[in-house]
């Protein structure tokens, strides 16, 4: 295990479909910065250049010579680069709070989604008017906007006949 430092920085909680993703754009910044360092080094230039410039073998199972020599490359870079993040305590509450609050949504939604329900997306304009089974999504605005085309038609057509 690297027994560098930890990386203090930001780090962004966000909510994709079926994941809460961590951004540790800091983690990966400092680590391409520390490993440009490290490849231009007298310590690995010389084993990075033999590793670049060795001619495939055509065997890639871990075991012929240059996946070697590429893996032990690699793992003699990782030892010295950071693995860690540091939070501030103030941090470690805000992002902590934020993970379990997505966390939460993503667990209900799929809970809901196992039962057969319909799960409405905050703020969809067909709310309580969903087909059972049928996903809520971006189309709900399309269905929304039709609806509404049609209301207003149907109204007009009402007004005339009146
Ligand atoms: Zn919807």
């Amino acid at each position: 295990m690297s027994d560098h430092a930890p990386v203090p920085g930001r780090f962004y909680p966000e909510s994709g479909p079926g994941f809460v993703t961590l951004d540790v754009a800091a983690l990966v910044d400092n680590n391409v910065h520390d490993l440009l360092e490290l490849l231009g080094s007298d310590e690995f230039f010389e084993d990075f250049i033999s590793v670049a410039c060795a001619e495939p073998v055509g065997e890639h199972d871990g075991s012929a010579p240059d996946r070697l020599a590429f893996e032990e490359l690699k793992d003699r870079l990782v030892e010295r680069l950071a693995i860690r993040v540091a939070m501030t305590a103030r941090q470690a509450v805000a992002i902590g709070s934020r993970v379990l609050e997505l966390g939460a949504e993503l667990d209900g939604i799929a809970a809901a989604a196992e039962a057969g329900e319909t799960v409405t997306r905050p703020g969809c304009p067909l709310a309580g008017r969903h087909v059972p089974g049928v996903p809520c999504d971006d189309r709900c605005d399309e269905k929304a906007a039709a609806l509404n085309n049609l209301r207003a038609i149907l109204a007009r057509q009402n007004g005339r006949q009146a």
